[in-house]
């Protein structure tokens, strides 16, 4: 997501009840997801951790403020030192703790755009950037286990990277699929795209069994077939703008016309109806549908 601000805000809110509970608890829920595999839900996207015999690594790493709570609960794992950490996009609540990880010794990868859009925001010699980059996909042989990283060009951004554990099978996708009921943010500002995006949740699928563990980038862990009903939530949404805009509507018309009403989905504060609406417009209408 693009609103770390607006977002941290709303995550505060919706877990300020938990809280209350027990006040010296930690901010993040650890739970088991599958071989060798922890899923970490906090502040921010959802991390992975694999380890095993070579050690530890985590697939994002959420705000730069929870880096000491993330580094304990991995410590709680096996070891407090992640020897990688894999960005699934440049967004700040995916990469917050880069540059308090890079400084431990964790490498960090991600996409070449990755690399290029936070080294725009953090400046060349950053830590907040991977010091290794790739282009179509890369295999992290670790841990006994093969996990592919693959990217999807122009889906929630340019730069997305979804991970297959293999042996463990279990996706980590990225914000390419927020599993919260409602419609993904489509970055179109960073080359995110609604085709992108329908095209990289069918390929995902196509990796997919009835076993298959799927750690969306927001949300609770699901399955095959919670990432299908997105699929075609994605695609019934995407009908429904095409629709509001035949004949060349402006995009104040088609805002004003509200076509997203009949889906009856809830929005959050950082990203309303009337946004989510913009973007699908703006991406349907270019001329490559980015
Ligand atoms: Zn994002």
């Amino acid at each position: 997501m693009k609103f770390p601000l607006a977002l941290s805000a709303f995550l505060l809110l919706s877990t300020q009840s938990a809280m209350a509970d027990d006040h010296a608890k930690s901010p993040l829920t650890v739970k088991p997801v599958g071989e060798q595999l922890h899923v970490i839900y906090g502040q921010g996207g959802n991390i992975a951790v694999s380890h095993g015999k070579d050690g530890l690594y985590i697939i994002d790493d959420q705000f730069a403020r929870l880096s000491k709570d993330i580094k304990k609960a991995l410590g709680d794992i096996k070891t407090n030192k992640a020897e990688f950490v894999v960005s699934t996009h440049h967004h700040g609540d995916h990469t917050g703790g880069n540059e308090n990880f890079a400084k431990e010794g964790s490498h960090i990868i991600a996409h070449h755009n990755v690399h290029q859009r936070l080294e725009k925001e953090h400046g060349k010699n950053s830590k907040f950037l991977p010091v290794i980059s790739f282009g179509d996909d890369m295999t992290l042989h670790f841990n006994n286990e093969q996990a592919n990283m693959k990217h999807y060009p122009h889906a929630h951004t340019d730069g997305d990277a979804v991970i297959f554990f293999t042996k463990a099978n279990v996706i980590h996708t990225g914000d390419i699929y927020f599993n919260l009921g409602g419609l993904p943010f489509v970055d179109v500002d960073s080359g995110g795209s609604v085709d992108g995006i329908i095209n990289a949740v069918t390929d995902i699928l196509i990796h997919a069994d009835d076993n298959t563990k799927i750690i969306p980038g927001h949300g609770k862990v699901t399955d095959k077939k919670g990432l299908t009903q997105y699929l075609a939530l994605m695609k019934k949404a995407k009908g429904i703008m095409v629709k509001a805009m035949a004949g060349d509507k402006s995009q104040a018309d088609v805002v004003a016309m509200k076509p997203l009403d009949v889906l009856n989905l809830t929005y959050s504060n950082w990203l309303p109806q009337e946004r989510t609406t913009k973007l699908f417009y703006r991406s349907l209408k270019s001329k490559h549908h980015h």
